[in-house]
């Protein structure tokens, strides 16, 4: 009787080949730690790891910042005094190239004094050596949440970033203030960056029930919308489709 070859032993190759499509939800978040005493790097990397971070350790601060910079990190945790490049210049660093990246500054008690100014310049948060593994992991996991949420309300197009939670808008930096109509109004436009929208469309996504379909508060709403965002030399992105209703951004 074919005593039938291990049939299990075939079987990963396919399945593996078909498991990626729900893979990019789970993908854990990437922690740097840089940290000079290999003591503490186990440590730490062992108890980010048990609750399934990503680890990545750099010994020294040349090879820190080279990794904050050009790695693909969540969050830094980073230590202060390093050889090479001090903790708190990898901090400027960071900061100015990655604003919204969380760093979480380890320190060794009177340390901190010396430093508050610069860590309240950049550190998102600190501990004082020794430290409780569980408080460590338990903040990394808060900071990450905070950028989480801060990006899932942020919509972008063209210069124009508006923030749904905030409800606050800006075009190239500069704060613009908008009615509770404009907002939505906008924030429709955004959503559908680059796509031609009907004005039966946009009625009923942003006001939401039947109207007259000869009223213009469209065009209206349309025309404040691009008077706010625009600047004498530089109009809105809104562009008028004849005939058809409105876009915005993608000139081509
Ligand atoms: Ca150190």
């Amino acid at each position: 009787m074919p005593e039938a070859a291990d049939s299990a032993l075939e079987q990963p190759s396919p399945s593996a080949e078909s498991a990626p499509a729900a893979r990019d939800e789970l993908v854990p978040p990437r922690v740097l730690l840089v940290e000079d005493e290999p003591g503490i790097v186990d440590f730490v990397r062992r108890g980010l790891e048990a609750d399934g971070f990503v680890v990545e350790a750099a010994l020294d601060g040349v090879a820190g910042e080279r990794l904050a910079l050009g790695g693909d990190f969540d969050a830094v945790v980073l230590d202060l005094m390093l050889p090479g490049r001090s903790g708190l210049d990898i901090l400027e660093t960071v900061r100015s190239a990655k604003p919204s990246m969380p760093v979480i500054v380890l320190t060794a008690r009177g340390e901190i004094e010396d430093r508050v100014a610069g860590l309240n310049a950049g550190a998102v948060d600190y501990l004082v050596k020794p430290f409780s593994l569980a408080e460590l992991v338990a903040r990394v996991r808060a900071h990450l949440r905070v950028v989480e949420q801060a990006s899932a309300s942020n919509l972008r197009g063209e210069d124009i970033e508006v923030n749904l939670l905030t409800r606050k808008a800006h075009r190239g930096g500069r704060p613009v203030t908008l009615s509770t109509t404009e907002f939505e109004l906008l924030v429709y436009l955004l959503r559908h960056h680059g796509q031609v929208l009907s004005r039966e469309q946009i009625l009923s996504a942003v006001w939401g029930y039947e109207h007259d379909p000869a009223t213009n508060v469209v065009d209206v709403y349309v025309g404040y919308l691009r008077r706010k965002l625009g600047q004498p030399d530089d109009p809105a992105p809104i562009f008028t489709v004849r005939s058809v209703g409105y876009r915005l951004g993608s000139t081509s």
